[in-house]
Parts: structure tokens; C-alpha cells; sequence
């Protein structure tokens, strides 16, 4: 089985010509049609949103895409709201899902009208200092402990995450707010990331639906939206079949028919915060092949590193790699594929069957288009890459330039040594 990278061997040869690797490719064709996709397969809720999880791809013309199909940003940090604020997206255009939350990004939030969404209780007095008072409408993140199992499958173990309030804390925040003015809530939770089955959203929103009819009835309270956060997957392994998101959007549908609308709830909004999803597959990183070295193991030493894409060294993730120009020949050399870092876990694949590979080929490294450029970091001194736009005429745009030495010193320019070290 295999994966076809999005960009053709031609194409990119063009594309090379003219932006030095490595560098963050994105295809806006595919981040249409699939932000088109979803909206579809939600439009039988009225009030539905997607709010893009904004840390997944800090690009403003990447979002601006997104925009166009009606998403707001989700934002956990002072400079993701002043990036939304900056491409126009304000008031209900914006989530601030954060936690370990600063005060004044509270009010940063709150200044440009967006909606809050607490992560922890103490939190309720926080805003209220850092704002003056709490915005007519609040939502709170839950957290119900335990683990997260779809039939017998483990997804993931909120009972050990930082994130959300207790079930008792939910209803007491709540009551709460309700006693301090606020007149619309939204229910938030975040319990399995990167799922690749069509189960896990329904599953949610059956606990999420449950939850707030159980809230209405019990504290009183009109809930306005229910917020399925991310964690809907993308098939990082040529062999996993990729989540339908038709089929997801029904299931969640159905659930909202069996449990919200019979509770006199059929107006509640459902709202999405998917990162991974909106970007993973529609961004690849490419990169040259520039050392092989013949030790223990056969190594080939590319111009990426983990500075790059983190997420091969972070978690040992899976991210397919084809040799352009090379996809008919057998996969029959077993490779370490590195980067330059002073660190062995700098590695975009160990063991990885490939075609023979050459001083000089390019590599696209696949899915990289979501929590790859925006984890990079500057360890030994190593500069984060372009990004370039493959527009859906064919051309390529550069959306975001390389960064250069004079970025990397630049905390330094308080300092006469910047001027030195620049020379
Ligand atoms: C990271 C994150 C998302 C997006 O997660 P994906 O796995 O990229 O879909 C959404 N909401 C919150 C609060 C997040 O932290």
C-alpha cells in the first residue's frame, strides 16, 4: 500500500528551482474541499462552527482558506488571539480553550469579545478580576476522569490529564456563573486525540449531550453550545482507512436526535476544534537528501530535522515518506532516515523500506501540515523553514519566508554583540 504525495516529481522539481529546501508545502485544494466536507456534513445543525485549533498551523493565509467556509480560530495563547485578531477574527469568532491560563490573557480575550472557555474552576474568579466581570456567555471544560474506551479499545486516559473540571466541579461552576449574571453556557471536552475511527465523536457527544441535559434540568441553566473540541485523527500509515467525516457528522446527529432534541434542546450549537484534521494530510514537508553514511546501519542524512517536525522524535510518530521520482521502484533498502541534530532521536524514520535513494532526490515527508512547522524550535542553532502555498491553479506562493540568523539573534538586538555577530 501506499501514499501519494500531492504535488507531483515535475511540479516539484519546478518548485525547488525556486524555494530552497527543506520547506513546508500545502495544498490549498485539499484543505478546500475538505473544510468543505465538514461544513456539509454538520449543516443539519443550525448553529453549527468550526473554530480551527489555531497552535495546529499559526499560518494567517492557511486560516484565511478556512475562514472562507465560516471557521473561527481556537486559541490557548496571547499571540494565537493577536494572529486572529489580526486576520479579522473576533467576538464569537474566537475560542480561548487555554488552561495554566495567565490573567491577562484573560483579558486579552475578553477585549476582543471572545469566548471564554475555563479550564478549571478557580478560574471563575480569575477572569472576574482580570475582566471586571464574567461576559454573558462562558463555557467550561469537562473532564469526566476515568479512561477513554470505544467498545474494548482504549482511546485515551482523561483520569490522567491536566485538562477539565470534575464532574462536580461542572455543576458547581455553573451554578456559580448563573448566580453571577452569565446567560448562555457551552459545554467543552477533549478526551482522545488523533482517533482514526468514525466512533469517537458520536461517543463524545452522547457524554457531552447527557451531560447538559443533566445541567439544565438540575442547575437551570440555558446551554447554547456543545463543544466537540479536536482529536478527530488523519491516517498518518498508508495502511489505516482515513475517518469519514459524513458518517461522523450523522452519528453525532443521531445522538443529538435521541438525546438533546426529546430534553427540548434541538437549538443547542454544536461547535468543532479540529486542528489535525483541517491541515494534517493538505502539508508536507520536503527535503533533499544530502549525506549517506555507512556504519552499523545504513543512514541517509537529509536537509530537515526535528527543528523541522517534531513529532517522529517528540512520540516516534509514523510519517510516510516517498521518494520523488522513485514511487514504481521496490522499496528495498532499509534506512535510518536523519536529521543534523546533536540528538539520535533526530530521526524521520528507523528501519524504513525505500527505494534506493540518491545524493540530490527529494523526500516528501507526508501529513505534515498539522503540529508539524508550529512544534519547531530552534535547538543547535537550526532555523525553521518557509512555508509554501500550492494554490489550486498550480502555483506556489510563499506564505511564510525562512527564517535567517538575524531571527535567531534577534533577542540578542538589546545587545551590541547582535551587530557583531551579523557582520
Ligand atoms: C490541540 C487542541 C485542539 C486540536 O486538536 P487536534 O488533535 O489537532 O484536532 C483542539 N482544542 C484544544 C483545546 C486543543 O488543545
Amino acid at each position: 500500500m501506499n501514499k501519494k504525495p500531492f504535488v507531483t516529481y515535475d511540479k516539484l522539481q519546478e518548485i525547488v528551482k525556486e524555494f530552497p529546501t527543506p520547506f513546508h508545502l500545502y495544498d490549498e485544494k485539499g484543505i478546500r474541499e475538505n473544510a468543505k466536507a465538514l461544513k456539509e456534513a454538520f449543516a443539519w445543525n443550525k448553529g453549527y462552527k468550526e473554530y480551527f485549533a489555531v497552535k495546529a498551523t499559526p499560518n494567517p493565509f492557511l486560516i484565511q482558506i478556512l475562514r472562507e467556509y465560516g471557521c473561527g480560530c481556537d486559541c490557548s495563547s496571547m499571540t494565537e488571539l493577536m494572529l486572529s485578531k489580526a486576520i479579522g477574527a473576533t467576538g464569537d469568532d474566537i475560542m480561548f480553550s487555554s488552561n495554566d491560563t495567565p490573567e491577562q490573557e484573560f483579558a486579552y480575550a475578553a477585549s476582543l469579545n471572545g469566548i471564554i472557555n475555563l479550564d478549571d474552576i478557580t478560574h471563575i474568579e480569575k477572569v472576574e478580576k482580570a475582566v471586571g466581570k464574567l461576559p454573558k456567555k462562558m463555557s467550561c471544560r469537562y473532564n469526566p476522569g476515568g479512561i477513554f474506551k470505544i467498545s474494548n479499545d482504549i482511546m485515551d486516559n482523561p483520569g490522567d490529564s491536566k485538562y477539565g473540571m470534575t464532574t462536580e466541579q461542572i455543576f458547581e461552576a455553573f451554578r456559580i456563573m448563573k448566580a453571577k449574571g452569565v446567560e448562555e453556557f457551552g459545554i467543552h471536552a477533549f478526551l482522545a486525540s488523533n482517533t482514526v475511527t468514525n466512533d469517537y465523536y458520536p461517543l463524545l457527544a452522547q457524554k457531552l449531550f447527557e451531560l447538559a441535559v443533566r445541567l439544565k434540568e438540575e442547575v437551570g441553566v440555558h446551554i447554547g453550545f456543545i463543544n466537540l473540541s479536536g482529536g478527530v485523527g488523519i491516517p498518518y500509515r498508508p495502511d489505516q482507512e482515513p475517518n469519514d467525516i459524513r458518517v461522523i457528522g450523522k452519528g453525532v446527529e443521531k445522538v443529538y436526535n435521541e438525546i438533546l432534541v426529546p430534553a427540548g434542546m434541538g437549538d443547542v450549537a454544536i461547535y468543532t476544534e479540529l486542528g489535525r484534521f483541517m491541515m494534517g494530510p493538505y502539508g508536507c514537508l520536503v527535503t533533499k537528501a544530502i549525506n549517506e553514511k555507512h556504519t552499523y546501519k545504513e543512514y541517509i542524512g537529509v536537509d530537515a530535522c526535528a527543528v523541522n517536525l517534531m513529532r517522529p522524535a517528540m512520540y516516534g510518530a509514523y510519517h510516510h515518506i516517498t521518494v520523488m521520482g522513485k514511487e514504481n521502484q521496490p522499496c528495498d533498502h532499509m534506512y535510518d532516515v536523519t536529521g543534523s541534530l546533536c540528538e539520535n532521536n533526530d530521526k524521520f524514520a528507523i528501519d524504513r523500506m525505500l527505494p534506493k535513494v540518491d545524493m540530490g532526490d527529494l523526500l516528501v515527508i507526508h501529513d505534515t501540515g498539522a503540529h508539524g512547522f508550529s512544534m519547531g524550535y530552534n535547538y543547535n542553532g537550526k532555523l525553521k523553514s518557509a512555508e509554501v502555498l500550492l494554490t489550486e491553479d498550480g502555483e506556489a506562493k510563499l506564505i511564510r519566508r525562512a527564517e535567517t540568523p538575524k531571527d535567531y539573534f534577534a533577542t540578542f538586538d538589546c545587545f551590541d554583540f547582535y551587530k557583531k555577530v551579523l557582520e
